[in-house]
């Protein structure tokens, strides 16, 4: 019997580690070095776990070893609860769930919510897990789109214009993975209001809220709109760097009263996945409550900072390539100009892009843009060998059109 994947994957896309990670693994066996721009992983490019998290996570791991609380170990989640409550949102730990990682999370409110054809507002570009976990849980991602003319700001006429009487929830990605947009304040209490006029659930990924450049600042939605019933998405993975210990949390604030059922959802998901890793669980306090801080790297002088301009000076320079600068996060998403590229098909351009230079960046569609005029490569390798990626970046470019 032939085995064939359930139609439930017909729409679940997920680029990032795709087609080209295969293809790049295959060049690696055969010898060549290649560097890896396509994904957000900070241990990869020599950034170190927070010492005081170590310590705190290799204390514990000796009695650790069993099965803990499904939402999560409770010193976690209350170190979890009084961050945000500092914050100006208003949870309670019994509404706070850890997970293996945000991923995990991700997929549950998804799984959780959605009846097949209900529809989720998310934002073109995206972090293309949001799209892939709505559509595995049988809804319908309704991409909005966010303006690159406005600092890839989301369009708000556009927001409005694509609920419709399925619509259950709204994804802000705030700081956006892959553009690095930060949000005024003004600009997630607009989406607020649309969420409050149509009665949505929204939900905030905030994994990136301390990854901030130039002075810019981050307020969480959930701060901005207390009376709506948010879902706050923030983990382990980029502020701490410990992708790897797989641990991120989701808190739930608003009116929950009106979500009782909901919330018995999540919590039996909670329940049937038994409980996320508990070791890592461990280094939550010391990450929240603790002295480490990720200012030495993103402030001036910082590794973080001085690499995003190494790429981002760079990258403008290559004729008929620009850039809006990102404001946080740890990637650029730069446009190909039609007019010079004729491309047809940003995949095969990253591909080439592999064969030729041995660089690994993703397509622009594989976060849900819809034109092929686009790519994401991240900013985490040292700015020397940034200088040198996208040097050989522009040398690729230079001549490239689709046959
Ligand atoms: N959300 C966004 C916006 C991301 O960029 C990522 C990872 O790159 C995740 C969620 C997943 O994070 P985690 O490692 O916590 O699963």
């Amino acid at each position: 019997m032939q085995l064939i994947q359930s139609t439930k994957l017909a729409n679940v896309c997920y680029e990032i580690r795709g087609p080209v990670l295969e293809e790049a693994m295959r060049l690696e066996a055969a010898g060549h070095r290649i560097l890896k721009l396509n994904t957000g992983n900070p241990a990869a490019f020599g950034f170190e776990c927070p010492p005081e998290i170590l310590e705190d996570v290799l204390r514990n791991v000796g009695s650790a070893h069993g099965y803990g609380d499904a939402k999560g170990l409770l010193a976690a989640r209350r170190a979890v609860m009084m961050h945000y409550q500092t914050l100006g949102v208003d949870s309670d730990v019994e509404n706070v769930f850890m997970g293996n990682g945000v991923s995990e999370l991700i997929v549950m409110a998804m799984q959780a919510l959605l009846d097949d054809g209900d529809e989720v507002l998310v934002p073109s570009p995206d972090y293309p897990l949001w799209t892939a976990a709505v559509s595995l849980s049988g809804g319908t991602a309704v991409h909005y789109r966010c303006d690159e003319q406005s600092d890839w700001m989301p369009d708000l006429a556009d927001v409005e214009r694509k609920v419709t009487d399925r619509t259950k929830a709204i994804v802000i990605i705030n700081p956006n993975n892959p553009t690095g947009a930060v949000y005024s304040d003004d600009v997630v209490r607009g989406l607020a209001d649309i969420a409050r006029r149509h009665n949505l659930l929204v939900c905030s990924d905030e994994i990136y809220d301390k990854i901030l450049y130039d002075g810019a600042t981050h307020t969480p939605t959930a701060a901005l709109a207390p009376d709506l019933l948010t879902l706050t998405f923030n983990g382990m993975s980029k502020a701490y760097r410990v992708a790897g210990y797989r641990t991120g949390w989701m808190v739930i604030s608003g009116p929950r009263a009106h979500a009782e059922s909901y919330i018995e959802g999540l919590t039996t998901l909670a329940n049937m996945r038994l409980c996320a890793n508990m070791p890592a669980q461990h280094g939550v306090v010391a990450a929240l409550t603790g002295r480490q801080t990720i200012d030495d790297l993103v402030l001036p002088g910082g590794r973080l900072l001085e690499q995003r301009d190494t790429a981002y000076d760079l990258l403008t320079q290559i004729p008929g390539v620009t850039c809006v600068k990102p404001k946080g996060a740890l990637y650029l998403f730069p446009r190909l100009d039609p007019k010079i590229f004729k491309i047809k098909d940003d995949r095969q351009m990253v591909l080439d892009l592999l064969r030729q230079e041995k660089i690994m960046a993703v397509q622009g569609t594989g976060f849900n843009w819809p034109e092929p005029d686009h790519f994401r490569i991240v900013t985490l390798p040292q700015a020397s060998d940034l200088a040198e990626a996208v040097t050989r970046i522009g040398n690729f470019l230079d001549g490239y059109s689709q046959p």
